[in-house]
C-alpha cells in the first residue's frame, strides 16, 4: 500500500509517517505542496494521500480539486489534515471529495483509525 503524505511542514511528515510505517507495508512518498504531490503522482502508484490544507504554491484544497477532477486520480481516498477548524472548510473538503477531515494537532492513532475506515469504505 503506497502512501502519499502532502504537507508544507517536515516535522508533521515526519510524525505520519513514523505512524504509518508501525501499520502498514509500502513505500511513502512525501511532498511539501500541492505541485509536488502531482507530479509525485506521474510517476508512482498511490493508494491513499494524507493531506494538509494550508501550504504554498498549490494548497490542499486546489489539489483535492485538481485529483477529483482527473480521471486517473479520483477514485484515490484523500485524508485532508488541517488547523482551520471552520465548518466551512471540512464541508468544502467534503464536497470536493475528501474522504475524511482530521483537525491538526493530530494523535497517529487517530490517523490510523481514519484510514482503516476509509479503506473500509473504499
Ligand atoms: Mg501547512
Amino acid at each position: 500500500m503506497n502512501f502519499l503524505l502532502v504537507d508544507d511542514s517536515p516535522v508533521i511528515r515526519k510524525m505520519v509517517k513514523i505512524a504509518l510505517k508501525q501499520v502498514f507495508k509500502g513505500q511513502i512518498f512525501e511532498a511539501s505542496d500541492g505541485l509536488e504531490a502531482l507530479n509525485l503522482m506521474t510517476l508512482h502508484p498511490i493508494d491513499l494521500i494524507v493531506c494538509d490544507v494550508n501550504m504554498p504554491n498549490m494548497d490542499g484544497m486546489d489539489l483535492l480539486a485538481k485529483l477529483k477532477e482527473t480521471e486517473d486520480f479520483s477514485q484515490i481516498p484523500v485524508i485532508m489534515l488541517s488547523t482551520e477548524q471552520g465548518k466551512e472548510d471540512i464541508q468544502e473538503a467534503l464536497t470536493l471529495g475528501a474522504s475524511d477531515y482530521l483537525k491538526k494537532p493530530l494523535r497517529p492513532e487517530q490517523l490510523i483509525k481514519a484510514i482503516y475506515e476509509v479503506l473500509k469504505s473504499h
